[in-house]
């Protein structure tokens, strides 16, 4: 992501709810050529022309054409650039801190040292793609006993009420797993409330 821009529209959406549209702008670099793999595994596949063709990805020689061709200040991007790519011969991301969870380990690119989520771009072509902010999960949320009934502030069960999903905490505490880990637990706790709702055992 685009230092500076970035910076200004996290703290933003942070601080005030905001649409979709106006945290749009946010723009991923990547860059593919050379021999440099990154530690993105992604640059091992081609980019199908098919995306460049239609505008989803744009695609330049140099780090001045991308930014014009995005819109951006082409010194404020060579400045990310350059300062991104120091970071990785350490394997850190201190603005955004990828690459420190063990989620980040597992999508990056295995054997890339020191940072398997962290490689520099630093080979032309580079590509800049939109990219628009979508929830995968939470983390918190009302609370639920084995029933998927919630409870409240003194453990009490509210009678009548069940939840499970994004709007519960969920099953797996203060951490999401990885791909796969929301809808499984919700369609099994969906069966378990209306079961019980219903007055029907549930099966263990
Ligand atoms: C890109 C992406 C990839 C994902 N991949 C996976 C995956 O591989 N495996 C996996 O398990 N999970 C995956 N997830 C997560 C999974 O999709 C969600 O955790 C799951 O859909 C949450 O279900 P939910 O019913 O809690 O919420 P949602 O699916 O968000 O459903 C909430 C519904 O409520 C509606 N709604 C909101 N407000 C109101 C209102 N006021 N009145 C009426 N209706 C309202 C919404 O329109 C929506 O239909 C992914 C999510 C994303 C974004």
């Amino acid at each position: 992501m685009i230092d500076g821009l970035a910076h200004t529209l996290i703290s933003t959406v942070r601080a005030a709810p905001a649409t979709r549209d106006e945290i749009a702008i946010f723009v991923k670099i990547a860059a593919t050529g050379g021999g440099s793999q990154g530690a993105n595994l992604f640059q091992r596949r081609r980019v199908p022309e098919v995306l460049i063709a239609k505008g989803v990805i744009t695609r330049a020689e140099t780090l001045a054409d991308l930014a014009r061709e995005i819109g951006v200040r082409g010194d404020e991007l060579t400045r990310t650039m350059l300062r991104f790519n120091e970071f990785t011969v350490m394997g850190l991301d201190p603005d955004f801190g990828r690459g420190q969870s063990a989620f980040n380990d597992c999508v990056g690119n295995p054997g890339h040292r020191p940072n398997a989520a962290i490689g520099p771009l630093d080979r032309p072509p580079y590509f800049a793609t939109k990219i628009i902010p979508g929830d995968v999960g939470t983390c918190g949320g009302v609370i639920t006993n084995e029933h998927a009934h919630v409870i409240d502030d003194n453990d009490q069960v509210i009678d009548g009420l069940y939840a499970t999903g994004n709007i519960t905490a969920t099953v797996m505490g203060r951490t999401y797993l990885g791909a796969g880990g929301s809808i499984a637990n919700i369609m099994v706790f969906v069966y378990v409330a209306a079961r019980h709702a219903a007055g029907y055992e549930i099966p263990n």
